[in-house]
């Protein structure tokens, strides 16, 4: 959990309005079921905005990495999608969304009533208000130390023997309350023996796993 310093209530009350004006580069966003992690399972609205400075070579969703091909959408218009699609969490991906300020859009979700949850990589300052913080560390450009103490779930993707050591040195920095997670890299099986005999060993982890590839949503 990470809240942003809020002053007071009457600040926000004022404030409101400015922020529901604020604009994020929205690549997309769509009502679907959470695929991974913690929250497997659950109803959940993605927002994924532009821009990706990571650039994992594995990655999914290069079409994010450019900012400036995705136009910006007000706070306004995304708050009442999410509303008017009855989803109760709302859950902030990219791209690497902390490369925007996130405080914005996150205290309007959540002054609509809606929770929410980010995914990011943790390599630029964490902004926002919100209920729950995977942190997705990179060993190519890694999180910020300001990032750990606020994370509920650590999840590592697996391709090699050195993520496994690289998810040990993110674990130990990490709260005791942190839910510590392995994912294979979907385009490489040989991660999934790996994993499954390290979590055998090591049961402190547990292992995600892409369901919504399975069930085919997005
Ligand atoms: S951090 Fe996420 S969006 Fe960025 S390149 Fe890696 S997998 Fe893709």
């Amino acid at each position: 959990m990470f809240e942003a310093s809020v002053h007071n209530e009457s600040d926000l009350m004022i404030d409101s309005e400015a922020l529901l004006e604020v604009e994020y580069p929205v690549m997309e966003h769509f009502y679907t079921i959470q695929g991974e992690g913690a929250h497997t399972g659950k109803a959940a609205y993605f927002i994924r905005t532009g821009g990706c400075d990571v650039q994992c070579w594995w990655c999914d969703v290069k079409d994010s990495w450019d900012e400036s091909k995705h136009p910006g959408v007000k706070v306004s218009e995304i708050v009442s999608l999410v509303k008017e699609s009855g989803a109760p969490i709302a859950v902030i991906t990219g791209g690497e969304p902390l490369l925007h300020d996130l405080n914005a859009l996150t205290i309007s979700l959540k002054m609509a009533g809606i929770q929410t949850h980010i995914e990011t990589s943790g390599s630029s300052p964490l902004s926002g208000n919100f209920d729950w913080v995977t942190l997705s560390p990179k060993r190519f450009k890694k999180p910020t130390e300001e990032i750990f103490p606020y994370v509920d779930e650590l999840k590592v993707v697996v391709l090699t023997k050195k993520d496994l050591a690289w998810a040990e040195e993110n674990a130990a920095k990490c709260p005791d309350s942190t839910k510590l997670l392995l994912q294979p890299e979907w385009d490489t099986p040989g991660s999934i023996p790996l994993i499954v005999e390290y979590v055998k060993n090591n049961p402190q982890w547990g292992i995600s796993l892409q369901t919504h590839k399975f069930l085919n949503v997005p």
